[in-house]
């Protein structure tokens, strides 16, 4: 048995067995059934170790993460994920790295009930790039061109913890032990929004997940459908330890910081009322933050009511994006 041989056994090995997948690991090509009525929605990302990660960052939280990005796209596409393909190169085969690997990554796709339906292995610098099968009915998929102007303007979760963490590990803010713990959590082990797509499929104009910062990827959604937004800086929703920490870091890391994996969506104002009640009845953290508008610009409005700027823009999009 070839080491390559040896790492397929760690993979073929999975907690989950869908009953739609016919042929999965193990063939020159994987054959799975997607339902009827239903459009096939198809993602990839590639992590590339210290680019994207530590090359020695905990391997449960790196296997993780890589599907979670990709389980994020889906979301933003109101999409159920269900299969995955796992293209890794590896310096070198180390046994105890891919079992821990694995786990993290196991972990996440039984919760999302995601199967690994094949994938390739190469001997290179270490990268993991996976590419995320979901679906979702015919024509329904949340787009980012959907925005219209009057659009009520939400966020998932709360925003910039990511952010904080890896300036932490930068040794450019301090943390106690305990917010440490919280913020690295949400670095290293972020939630991919599944249920909450799936959910606003009917109520939802336009959505997109927040990888590269709240005003970079809503940046996005306004470009696509060619309008503008009005955001309540005070109503951006931050975790406890953020708040804690607001008066010495302010709202960049929120604003502008990457990999919160968070949904950003607009809807219909007359929509505001089904979708109070879908965050009640399913504990999901959603938060108005504000609107759509006629212009081509994102501002920001302070407390006072008074234009917000902040330090680090980020993106192009703040000023203008025509
Ligand atoms: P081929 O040469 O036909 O491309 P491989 O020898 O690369 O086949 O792979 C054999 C089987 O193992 C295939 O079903 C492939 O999808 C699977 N496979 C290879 N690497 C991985 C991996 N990293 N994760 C999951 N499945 C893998
Ligand atoms: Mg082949």
């Amino acid at each position: 048995m070839t080491e390559f041989e040896l790492i397929r056994r760690y993979f073929a090995s999975q907690p989950l067995a869908r009953n739609d997948v016919r042929v999965g690991i193990g063939d020159d090509a994987a054959v799975f059934h997607a339902p009827t009525n239903n459009d096939t929605v198809i993602t990839s990302d590639v992590l590339v170790a210290d680019v994207h990660f530590y090359a020695d960052a905990a391997p449960e939280a790196i296997g993780y993460k890589s599907l979670a990005v990709n389980i994020s796209d889906l979301a933003a596409l109101g999409a159920e994920p269900a299969w995955f393909l796992l293209d890794l190169t590896l310096p070198e085969v180390r046994p105890a790295w891919l079992e821990k690997f694995a786990s993290g990554m196991f972990e996440l796709a039984q919760r999302h009930r995601m199967q690994l339906i094949g994938g390739d292995t190469a001997r290179g610098p270490l990268s993991i790039a996976i590419t995320a099968v979901g679906f979702v009915p015919y024509g329904k998929g949340l787009l980012r061109s959907g925005a219209q102007v009057g659009d009520d303007v939400y966020v998932t979760g709360a925003l910039g913890d990511a952010a904080l963490a890896l300036a932490h590990l930068q040794h450019k803010q301090e943390l106690t032990a305990a917010e440490r713990t919280a913020v690295i959590q949400r670095l290293e082990r972020p939630t991919p929004r599944a249920a909450e797509g799936i959910a606003l499929r009917d109520l939802a104009a336009s959505a997109i997940d927040v990888s590269d910062g709240l005003l970079a990827d809503l940046g996005h959604i306004l470009t696509a459908s060619n309008v503008g937004a009005r955001l309540q800086l005070d109503t951006i929703p931050l975790s406890a330890t953020y708040r804690a920490q607001l008066p010495a870091i302010g709202w960049d890391y929120a604003l502008a910081g990457g990999d919160d994996y968070e949904l950003c969506f607009t809807a219909p104002a007359a929509n505001a009322a089904a979708i109070h009640s879908l965050a009640e009845k399913h504990s999901f953290a959603l938060t108005k933050i504000g609107e759509i508008t006629a212009a081509t610009t994102l501002e920001l409005i302070d407390c006072n009511g008074q234009p917000y700027v902040p330090k680090n823009k980020g993106h192009d999009h703040f000023a203008s994006h025509d």
